[in-house]
């Protein structure tokens, strides 16, 4: 089809032992999914988790073994680590049930939801979007997609963030409000899913500050290990 200029190029993130890459649709976010960071959030950690959205083309993707380099952003002196199991859709659709959600998932990646929490607390305080502290460029690095079918036990996985070697945040998949067949169903309600999605399904206790030179290392038990450098 012609277009009257260079079309961008689609974003995409690495699968495991292969060649083909997923290409990215939309970039959702569960918000405050895990009781633990809710409360180190200042809340309840009763209410119900809530979503928003990161720009496709703010994926990082590494390859296995791969150290990716992400550049420190503007506009922050607060810089937030959110290691997170991200889910890969390959199949949409809408209204979708809990039973029939495992059917719709390509496969899971380690993802790590930046963000400009600075910014984030401010946006809070005003009542105004998070865009700018969650949406910008680079802020979502992703490790390669295992596809579902060579992975067991993704239900009661650990998840883990380290910075330059020392533990951060630590949790288990199982700790999760919505699980992932829960969470497909309500984003499903919202709007209809599409053939790659991406899901970031939100992050333990932990969070806190990186600054440029840190080494991030976020991993999910029977994922490839997501290393990042911020630059
Ligand atoms: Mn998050």
């Amino acid at each position: 089809m012609p277009y009257a200029i260079t079309p961008p190029t689609l974003p995409s993130v690495a699968v495991l032992g292969q060649t083909n890459r997923f290409p990215v649709h939309r970039i959702y976010c569960v918000g405050r999914n895990y009781q633990d960071h809710a409360v180190e959030m200042g809340h309840s950690g009763r209410e119900a988790p809530f979503f928003f959205m990161k720009p496709a083309d703010a994926v990082v993707s590494a390859q296995a073994h791969e150290v990716v380099a992400m550049p420190y952003p503007t506009l922050t002196q607060s810089l937030h680590h959110e290691v997170e199991l991200v889910v890969a859709i390959g199949t949409g659709g809408s209204n979708i049930s809990v039973d029939a959600a495992e059917q719709h998932i390509f496969g899971y990646a380690v993802g790590l939801d930046m963000t400009r929490r600075d910014l984030q607390n401010e946006l809070k305080k005003l009542g105004r979007p998070w865009c700018i502290a969650k949406g910008f460029d680079h802020s979502a690095p992703i490790g390669p997609i295992t596809p579902a079918g060579q992975i067991d036990g993704i239900a009661n996985a650990s998840i883990s963030l380290q910075v330059n070697g020392e533990e951060r945040q630590t949790g288990s998949i199982a700790h999760m409000i919505w699980n992932v067949a829960e969470t497909i169903a309500q984003i499903s309600q919202a709007w209809a899913l599409q053939p790659g999605d991406l899901i970031f399904t939100g992050t333990p206790a932990g969070v806190g500050a990186v600054v440029r030179g840190d080494l991030l290392c976020a991993t999910v038990s029977g994922l490839q290990t997501l290393r990042v450098r911020l630059e």
